[in-house]
């Protein structure tokens, strides 16, 4: 909480700044100017130990703005014998330099010696800039999203985020992933090649700790984002996540689950959105109207649910539109 009290004070402190230069120097008044002179925007990011020689950096169970600077994914890094593993590198060039000095100062003198992307979006991967680009691997299907979308992708994140995104440039992974098992620096690794979050979501499982970092097929305490989602894919996948031999499991947002909650309140939000949307096209409700639904009491406490609807609306309802029309049977949507 102390972190995001401080972005918010930083980044009040931003805006105040530029209204101070906007509103010419004969307005300024004592408080104002002395904000002028504030630091530059940086990310104080926070190791949390979450498993044997495991740290996650959380984020902000919020939507991507300039008072939290896009880290709203989280970051791991796992100490193995002989250097580090990092899953997802943050949202701009910055946040991964700052990630990479917490690693530095969290396992001096420890070398990067694999960076895994769990997918695409922008949020988990754009500081990727700030690592060995050899150390840098994804499933190809993540590396030829990234490299295709790259542009449209940042173009979104630079007006949304501003100054935060300076010096970012997408940097997809050299090195495609396929094998299902690695060794890295003397510690193994199972990886699993899913989808339905979008069209390649790459599980890792630390064989050592048992620990699954899910990516964002699961979100916890936090609406999941559907940009490019396949329902039927994702709910398989979750059901995949479930049989997963594990002792915890790492949401791509939202704490570190033991018992798996993320899966079940995962699940439970995409059938009522696939439900809820379903019954609007079948009613002919307009987008407006569709956007409107209640959401239930049950999904109350998860950041972002209204905001993440409207959005899953927009991507999802001419979707499903076309296929009812088309007559695809449902249990095929
Ligand atoms: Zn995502």
């Amino acid at each position: 909480m102390n972190r995001m009290k401080r972005m918010s004070r930083r980044a009040w402190l931003g805006g105040a700044a530029a209204l101070a230069a906007s509103a010419g120097a004969g307005a300024l008044i004592g408080p104002i100017r002395a904000q002028t002179h504030a630091a530059p925007r940086s990310y104080r990011l926070e190791a949390v130990e979450i498993a044997a020689r495991t740290w996650c950096v959380y984020g902000a169970q919020e939507d991507l703005s300039r008072a939290n600077g896009g880290a709203i994914a989280n970051a791991a890094f796992i100490q193995t014998p002989d250097g580090v593993v990092v899953v997802d590198t943050g949202p701009s060039k910055r946040y991964g330099e700052a990630l990479a000095a917490l690693i530095a100062e969290q396992l001096p003198g420890k070398r990067i010696l694999r960076v895994f992307n769990t997918h695409h979006h922008p949020d988990h991967v754009f500081g990727n800039q700030a690592f060995p680009r050899e150390a840098l691997a994804a499933p190809q299907a993540v590396i030829e999203a990234m490299t295709a979308q790259s542009e449209a992708l940042a173009a979104n994140m630079y007006r949304i985020l501003g100054d935060w995104m300076r010096g970012t440039v997408p940097t997809p992974p050299g090195r495609a992933l396929n094998a299902s098992r690695e060794e890295i620096g003397g510690r193994v690794f199972t990886l699993t090649e899913m989808k339905g979050h979008t069209a390649c979501d790459l599980v890792v499982r630390d064989e050592e700790t048992g620990l699954v970092f899910a990516g964002d097929l699961a979100f916890l305490d936090r609406a999941p984002t559907t940009p490019n989602a396949d329902l039927p894919a994702w709910r398989a996948s979750l059901a995949a996540l479930r049989r997963m031999e594990r002792d915890s499991l790492l949401p791509g947002h939202g704490p570190v689950d033991p018992q798996g909650a993320s899966l079940d309140q995962t699940l439970d939000w995409l059938d009522w959105l696939d439900g809820t949307l379903r019954e609007a096209v079948a009613r002919g409700l307009t987008m407006n109207e569709a956007m409107a639904a209640p959401i239930p009491a049950r999904f109350a406490a998860l950041g972002v649910a209204r905001t993440e609807f409207e959005r899953s609306v927009v991507h999802l309802r001419a979707r499903m539109e076309e296929e009812i029309l088309n007559g695809i049977p449902p249990d095929r949507l």
